[in-house]
């Protein structure tokens, strides 16, 4: 099936966001112009401007727009950051990232999702995503140090070992709590002195688990 797009409802998705309260117009834009109907399953193309999760490969999630939106919003990405995801998934949310930085690093444990976004991104021309197959709470040395961190996925506590990762002014953005419930978004800023957590609002994700995906 040919990928289209549906103005009205492209319209609902951008007045939606500015309802729930995205205000930075950068992040408005970048959602505007990134395809969502491009990274869900074929059978929700229809779906894919409505507010919501969809389901996709490996039992896995694409965020809902609004999270999506939110958590960008929250990044204060500047041009000229880095930036690490933990959980690729379908690719959107790293989308949406590369077009407001440098580069974007996204770490996926399945390895079906990792190549299937790889694919889809390079075919949409986002050159400046770079999706490894690994775990994120072992994310490799050779990856560097990174100015803004987001994870995608619900993680009970965030590992020092990815505190560690963000550069002096860094801001990390994760899904904290239990993982089949509600967690809690927190945003993570590292200062000169040590790093200050805040809590923003309530969130539902699919689980950080540990390890490479050894099914497909
Ligand atoms: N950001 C994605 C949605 C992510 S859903 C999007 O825009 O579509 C969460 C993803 O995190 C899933 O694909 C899951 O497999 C992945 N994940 C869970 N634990 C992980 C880990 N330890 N390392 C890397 N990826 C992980």
């Amino acid at each position: 099936m040919a990928v289209t797009s549906n103005p009205p409802e492209k319209m609902m998705f951008q007045l939606n966001l500015r309802r729930r309260g995205i205000s930075d117009q950068t992040v408005l834009r970048t959602m505007e112009e990134v395809p969502r109907e491009a990274f869900v399953d074929a059978a929700d193309r229809e779906d894919a401007y409505r507010d919501s999760a969809l389901g996709i490969a490996c039992g896995q999630t694409i965020s809902q727009p609004f999270v999506v939106a939110y958590m960008t919003e929250q990044l204060n990405v500047q041009r000229s950051n880095r930036v690490l995801e933990i959980g690729t998934g379908s690719g959107y949310q790293a989308a949406v990232l590369s077009r407001l930085c440098v580069d974007v690093v996204s770490i996926e444990r399945y390895r079906t999702l990792a190549d299937s976004a790889r694919e889809r991104l390079k075919t949409l021309g986002y050159n400046n995503v770079e999706v490894i197959v690994g775990d994120g709470f072992d994310v490799p040395d050779s990856a560097g140090t990174f100015d803004r961190i987001i994870v995608t996925a619900a993680m009970e506590r965030i590992p020092e070992k990815l505190l560690e990762r963000l550069e002096p002014g860094g801001v990390l953005i994760a899904p904290v709590g239990p993982h089949h419930g509600v967690q809690t978004l927190v945003r993570v800023v590292r200062t000169e002195t040590g790093f200050e957590h805040r809590e923003l609002v309530d969130v539902r994700f699919v689980p950080a688990l540990p390890g490479i995906a050894r099914e497909l």
